[in-house]
């Protein structure tokens, strides 16, 4: 033990206080003697440094003065956080790090995380899984969920619970099962990811049965006390009957409001959030409802309002402030984007995207709930935590001091540069069509000497310089810093990248051995695809998981813009027809094709994705919807696309653009159209390409010189 560490006379050893003790202890790098004082009077959970000495204003103002001091032992000041709520929400599903990894080895990362100033934990007991609380497995779960709980207590955090408002067992009763229908009550598309099992609460007893399971939840973990809840309306979630309809500012709030004082009488002192996921994806005038809902103020049983998307923050909030005059809570999504598998090739640090992100919606928000699936997102866990306590801080700084905190300050600058440019390259993909067809063809030792390509990381185009970067840092840091896993997250990165980038995506021994590296790591031996690292033995492992066609990689959808519709959804699908060596040739609604409505999914939003219909099968497919125009004139059609197409407007050819490009990009082709008041029908003949063809992107747009005089943009509207 190098660092001696006192209490000063008015501090008494409570539990919390040996915590902080217990920390600095074990990590202290510096040798010397350092004293603790807490001291009121320097703002909630802040802290002050003199020289040898510690003082918080409380516990946790304690442990975030020790987390300061460890990282950067000569810093000397006084820091308050400006949040209040500064989270971290764990997924524990998957068999990803959280689910899988040994408890104590869990644990330890909830300890790291609050010497970084984390002070809430949340998880979901995810109900769909089990047949009830006393399942087995559910027991299971929730004696590993209770660990992790009560280790974010014993250092300060509030332990807290996500919820969906309305899920239900696997086992829950039929009769009060909700609708996820579209095409009814206003909904445009089906709720993402509802499980069929959840409940309508306008149901009789459907309400009685999701206040009985969530007191049963709770009873469990009555030692616990969760301190914050999280209840939330979609994914998965919602039902789309007339009762509940729309259910966002509907049937989700006759459950919230009950639900949020049942926990109430359970903790007096929880904090409730109530969350908008989702809100306006499946039907419109949710957030709107909310507002109209809280139109009297802030309900005396919620304390916050959660916002985000997968596409950024939302536009209402920011608009119209939050409805009720709520504080606002985020959940960004730090783990998913730029990478697929998520952590699959190391560590996915963006912190250029959350400084952008921190500028449009930080000063709304009083703090939020960062969404992780692993270790792998660590630096974007502590820019979100450290960005939350003063927003002051900027990315830059804030990589800067974990790096000289977790690496070494004579390395900082270096790695900082190499982080940033790592961002840039992010966006990487398994061929995961590929790789199924090789294993199931007999393996990677059938294929001959030329391996097929199999990764994809278009922006990778130099790794070597940031590759070079961290060799040089490598070869400076002391051995206990090079094997833990924070360096080797990132370096293995930099150097998968170098590796793939020279084989042009082929796998290599060298490759296979750092993606090896990555599984031992995050204990992802029995990992599912979407969290696994995917070297050759991890493929063949995952091979039934595996899509059976290259997936079509995230797209980035542009901002909305005044003068363009929405992408257009459901859309008529015809069964796959027999592609012609002239090209596709014109069909009508009418024609007998085995139609079918299809709905644009969610990721990307407003993609029409024909794959399930198509599967990997070659030949073409057809949609078709009609308009009305009430007023004729003209339009541009935008029509996004990966497989070749040919665009019918009532029957005649109006674009046709053959080749195959991979991802679908949302506005790849157009077409001015003039259309006369009427009926209108609009097939477009999709060449699937032996599954490389998945699907469509259609809008309209008032084309610049018709936009004169006009004070808001009218659409043929589907029909
Ligand atoms: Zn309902």
């Amino acid at each position: 033990m190098l660092l001696k560490v006192q209490l000063a006379k008015t501090t008494h050893s409570t539990k919390a206080v040996n915590k902080v003790v217990e920390l600095l202890e074990r990590y202290a790098r510096q040798s010397g003697n350092v004293e603790l004082n807490i001291e009121p009077g320097i703002g909630a959970e802040g802290f002050r440094i003199d020289d040898g000495v510690i003082t918080g204003n409380d516990e946790n103002g304690l442990l975030y003065g020790a987390g300061k001091f460890l990282r950067d032992p000569q810093w000397r000041g006084t820091a308050v956080p400006e949040k209040p709520l500064r989270a971290i929400y764990f997924a524990s599903h998957f068999h990803n790090f959280y689910h899988d990894a040994p408890i104590a080895e869990v644990c330890r990362y909830i300890e790291e995380l609050a010497l970084w100033g984390c002070n809430t934990l949340t998880v979901w007991f995810d109900m769909h899984h089990y047949n009830g609380i006393h399942d087995p497995a559910a027991v299971k779960m929730v004696a590993r969920l209770r660990e992790m709980l009560r280790t974010a207590q014993s250092v300060g955090m509030w332990p807290g619970l996500m919820l969906l408002a309305n899920e239900g067992y696997a086992n829950s009763p039929q009769e009060l099962r909700a609708d996820w229908r579209a095409g009814q009550n206003g909904y445009f598309a089906e709720p993402g990811g509802h499980y069929h099992v959840e409940i309508c609460p306008n149901k009789p007893g459907g309400l009685e049965w999701i206040l009985q399971s969530r007191a049963e939840m709770l009873a469990v973990l009555d030692d616990v006390k969760p301190g914050f809840i999280v209840m939330w309306p979609y994914d998965q979630g919602g039902c789309t009957c007339a009762k509940c309809t729309p259910w966002g500012a509907n049937g989700f709030l006759k459950v919230a409001e009950p639900l949020a004082r049942l926990l109430r009488q359970r903790n007096p002192d929880a904090k409730l959030v109530l969350s908008t996921w989702y809100f306006d994806h499946f039907v419109k005038g949710e957030w709107e409802g909310l507002s109209r809902a809280f139109a009297g103020g802030k309900p005396d049983w919620l304390d916050y309002l959660l916002a985000d998307d997968y596409g950024g923050f939302p536009e209402y909030p920011l608009k119209h402030g939050m409805p009720g005059g709520l504080p606002g809570v985020n959940f960004p999504e730090i783990s998913m984007n730029g990478m697929g598998p998520w952590g699959g090739f190391g560590a996915n640090p963006r912190p250029a995207h959350w400084q952008k992100y921190w500028n449009t919606a930080g000063a709304q928000l009083a703090g939020g709930f960062p969404y992780s699936e692993g270790i792998f997102e660590d630096l974007n866990k502590v820019i979100q935590l450290q960005l939350n306590w003063s927003s002051r801080h900027n990315t830059r700084d804030i990589v800067r001091e974990y790096a000289a905190a977790e690496f070494s300050p004579a390395v900082a600058d270096e790695v900082t540069q190499a982080v940033f440019t790592m961002e840039e390259t992010l966006d990487h993909q398994l061929a995961a069509g590929k790789a199924r067809e090789i294993v199931e063809a007999g393996g990677w030792d059938k294929s001959s000497d030329e391996l097929p390509a199999v990764y994809w990381m278009p922006k990778v185009t130099k790794p070597k310089r940031y590759a070079d970067a961290l060799r040089r840092a490598d070869a400076t840091l002391p051995a206990a810093v090079r094997k833990a896993w924070r360096w080797r997250i990132l370096f293995l990165r930099a150097l998968l990248d170098e590796e793939l980038h020279r084989s042009a995506g082929q796998p290599t021994k060298t490759s296979d051995a750092y993606f090896a590296e990555l599984t031992q790591i995050y204990h992802a031996d029995n990992a599912e695809w979407l969290v696994s690292p995917v070297g050759r033995k991890e493929m063949t492992r995952l091979v039934d998981q595996l899509p059976r066609s290259t997936p079509t990689p995230p797209v980035t959808i542009p901002k909305p813009s005044p003068w363009r519709s929405r992408f257009i959804s459901p859309w008529q699908v015809s069964k796959l027809q027999p592609k012609t060596i002239a090209g596709a040739p014109a069909k009508r609604l009418a024609d007998p094709l085995g139609w079918q409505k299809v709905t644009a999914g969610e990721i990307p939003p407003g993609f029409v994705n024909i794959h399930p219909v198509a599967g990997n099968a070659d030949g073409i497919i057809y949609l078709a919807n009609k308009f009305r125009v009430e007023k004729a004139g003209r339009w541009t059609l935008h029509v996004g696309h990966d497989g070749g197409v040919r665009v019918f407007v009532n029957g005649r050819t109006v674009l046709t653009a053959p080749e195959r490009h991979n991802p679908a990009s949302p506005f790849r082709s157009k077409v001015a159209l003039k259309l006369g008041k009427g009926t209108h029908e609009i097939v477009i003949a999709l060449d699937t390409t032996g599954g490389n063809g998945w699907g469509i992107f259609v809008s309209f747009e008032i084309p610049p010189a018709a936009r004169k005089g006009k004070a808001r943009p009218v659409f043929p509207k589907r029909i």
